[in-house]
């Protein structure tokens, strides 16, 4: 099935155009910074408040990901899940955290010690974000695509639905043992990025 894949994928490519070539330009497009405007209010989430200064109490480290739609951040999150279920994390709401500054979610991102952010593919996108919240230095990044994609099997996976939820759930737990690992051991996950298209 795997090499029916990868057929598939060479036969995409070739349809595509997509060539080493291409694939450089779209791992270095611009890295000019740019802003969002976000529209302000004053109501912040009561539950997120009880739950975000609890964790502030507990000394609990965020856990964020992606939340994406596709399959790669749906691995991502559910990973994430699984992760924030382990001492001492707990597991965060990237939207108060970005959009709410004075909300105790957001505080709980930048009183941790770290937040652990974990992106579904190379863009980094939540990563991205955060970093310029709490500061490169207090953020751990993972990217959990190259952590299950061996030999580029789910590279052309772009919906959710094409993989069975057991085998989403399995991928996932794959992830989140190799991120606690890496947490425990206080080392970084080594791998090269991927790309998220049929290129890789
Ligand atoms: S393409 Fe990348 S950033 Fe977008 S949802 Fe999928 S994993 Fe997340």
């Amino acid at each position: 099935m795997c090499a029916e894949r990868n057929t598939d994928k060479k036969k995409k490519s070739a349809a595509t155009g997509c060539s080493d070539g291409k694939e450089n330009i779209i791992m270095s497009k611009s890295k000019q910074n740019f802003s969002i405007e976000v529209e302000g209010m004053k109501a912040v989430c009561p539950l997120g408040e009880v739950v975000g200064n609890k964790m502030i109490a507990e000394g609990k480290i965020p856990v964020i990901s992606c939340e994406g739609g596709c399959f790669r951040g749906e691995i991502a999150r559910v990973a994430a899940h699984m992760v924030a279920k382990e001492e001492p994390y707990s597991r965060g709401c990237h939207g108060e955290m970005f959009t709410a500054p004075r909300s105790a979610m957001a505080e709980w991102a930048r009183k941790a010690n770290k937040v652990v952010v974990i992106d579904g593919c190379f863009m980094h996108c939540h990563g991205r974000i955060m970093k310029n919240i709490v500061g490169h230095e207090n953020m751990i990044q993972f990217d959990a695509l190259p952590m299950y994609n061996k030999d580029n099997k789910y590279s052309d996976t772009m919906l959710v639905d094409e993989i069975p939820e057991a085998e989403r759930k399995d991928l996932a737990r794959q992830v989140a043992d190799k991120i606690l690992a890496s947490l425990k051991d206080s080392t970084p996950f080594n791998s090269e990025p991927q790309l998220s298209c049929g290129c890789a």
